[in-house]
């Protein structure tokens, strides 16, 4: 009997291809792909039916993505791939219909990875737009758009950010417009998945139904696996990855719910839920356009990250979950001056980051709200008051400081002002929190929470419904036009409404409130 598994000593031997970089999916010698071409024909149809991604763009690089799973939601969460390695080829050219290959590659797609692949391509030009696609064995993958960062000042920069996509909730409506906006990239802010079981009470998106391996709380990495099938089989989301570059970060639902550090709320002793976090985090980077950088080791996986080294935009991307202080015992412990929902080593890179940016806008990707709205509320960087009084100082240091933020299921708009105690303070900065893409399901304009929120000054924008937060910088000006859905659990046929549009010049921290 013939071993079916690549050579990987021979790839080895014919290039200077890594070891680590072939078993982590990310390059391999393209040219000892050849022998194994065979070996992929024998692939079951359907492997990229889940479809592709690109991710973290630069001005000059992208990362592409692909995870084979002919059968997605087979119960095993092994995707219907066999347990073997397969050799994956990806090009990236100028054009739709491949004339001009740019680039060409290729990579492992390992079972120890779910088949995933995680090339990334440099050398690109800035402020470009490219398309690409993956071939294992004679199936080739849908084309996928990608775009880099612009170089100069002059470009108008379009994106959208989205989260909390709890697809047992609703139809994935809101990505389906997304879709037709031609962005330069989508930021994602957390609870891609959610860990809960899906049974007939939580499940509202008419018309869906789940096998009995989906009704348990997820436990193990292949249900993690499972997990993220289940919700890229939905078409809609598939394209947004497929239309433009994402930027992802987490929130707590790739884990647990409101767990921070090694804490579970739900009394999971830290040493087991370690164990929890190792496979939530490894089943993000399988599942996710993320570079290499961010592979776990064990529990620990770095998300923070920076991109852009170009003049309009920088994009500082934050974890607000891995290294939190726990809950406060008292009010005291939440005022200590030593508190921190980033981290003392994160804090520091943030801050020099902005420091340190050349770039007219600062975009600060954040997974839990920053404004201050009531003490209670220790989830959010309201349960961090000290960390965040040294992140509206540094805010101060940078050009244009955006945080963009998620978690909540609401749209809401906020200024961030220097000192929260006094709104007379200056402003320094804006918040625009997008609402959930289906968590929560319909939603109304108004909610229980609305006065909550709307009550301080400097919130200028509260609604409850399902949509996305469309996103415009230019050199001048910000523009920030905030999308509903009316509807998302009886189907994703609802149109798209803007509930408020604001502008925040350049050099001017606010919201100017459009018509
Ligand atoms: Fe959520
Ligand atoms: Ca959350």
């Amino acid at each position: 009997m013939t071993d079916p598994r690549l050579n990987r000593r021979t790839f080895l031997q014919l290039s200077g291809v890594s070891s680590a970089a072939l078993a982590l999916g990310v390059a391999a010698p393209i040219g000892a792909l050849a022998s194994a071409e065979a070996d992929g024909a024998q692939l079951p149809d359907g492997v990229f039916g889940l479809g592709v991604a690109s991710g973290d763009p630069g001005t000059g690089s992208v990362v592409l993505w692909t995870r084979l799973a002919p059968e997605p939601l087979a119960p095993d969460g092994h995707g219907g791939m066999p347990p073997r390695p397969v050799p994956v080829r990806y090009e990236v050219a100028t054009d739709e219909s491949f004339r001009q290959v740019v680039r060409r590659g290729a990579a492992v797609a390992s079972p120890e990875l779910a088949h995933s692949v995680h090339p990334q391509v440099d050398g690109l030009d800035p402020g470009r737009e490219y398309f690409y696609r993956f071939h294992a064995g004679r199936q080739v993958s849908p084309t996928g758009r990608t775009k880099t960062l612009p170089a100069g000042p002059d470009a108008t920069f379009r994106f959208a950010t989205a989260s909390c996509q709890a697809w047992y909730h609703g139809h994935f409506t809101a990505y389906r417009h997304l879709v037709q906006e031609e962005l330069d990239a989508v930021v994602f802010l957390g609870d891609y998945i959610y860990e809960y079981g899906i049974t007939a009470a939580n499940l509202w998106r008419a018309g869906a139904a789940v096998t009995p391996e989906h009704g348990v709380e997820i436990q193990t990495l292949e249900q993690f696996r499972l997990r993220y099938s289940l919700f890229k089989t939905d078409p809609h989301l598939q394209a947004a990855h497929a239309a433009a570059p994402w930027f992802v970060t987490w929130d707590d639902h790739e884990v647990q719910n409101n767990y921070g550090a090694d804490g579970s709320r739900y009394g999971v002793l830290p040493e087991h839920f370690v164990h929890l976090r190792a496979v939530g985090y490894r089943a993000f980077y399988e599942n996710l356009p993320v570079s290499l950088s961010t592979l776990p080791e064990g529990p620990d996986s770095t998300v923070y990250r920076r991109s852009g080294d170009g003049e309009l935009v920088r994009f500082h991307v934050l974890d607000t979950r891995q290294y939190r202080d726990p809950l406060p015992v008292d009010t005291a412990d939440q005022n200590r001056e030593d508190r921190s929902i980033l981290g003392a080593e994160q804090e520091t890179w943030l801050y020099d980051g902005l420091a340190g940016s050349t770039a007219a806008w600062n975009v600060i990707a954040n997974g839990v709200t920053v404004a201050a709205i009531t003490t209670n509320r220790t989830d959010q960087w309201d349960g961090y008051p000290a960390n965040r009084r040294r992140l509206l100082d540094a805010m101060r240091t940078t050009s244009n400081p955006v945080v963009l933020t998620g978690d909540i299921h609401k749209h809401v708009a906020a200024e961030l002002k220097a000192d929260f105690t006094d709104p007379a303070s200056a402003t320094v900065g804006v918040e625009l929190i997008c609402t959930s893409i289906a968590s929560d399901g319909d939603g109304a304009p108004t909610d229980a929470y609305t006065p909550d929120w709307v009550r301080h000054p400097y919130v200028r924008l509260y609604d409850g419904r399902r949509g996305y937060v469309h996103v415009t910088l230019t050199r001048d000006a910000m523009t920030s036009e905030f999308k509903i859905v009316p509807w998302v659990e009886a189907d994703a046929d609802a149109p798209l409404a803007t509930v408020a549009r604001f502008v925040t010049p350049a050099g001017a921290p606010g919201l100017e409130r459009l018509a």
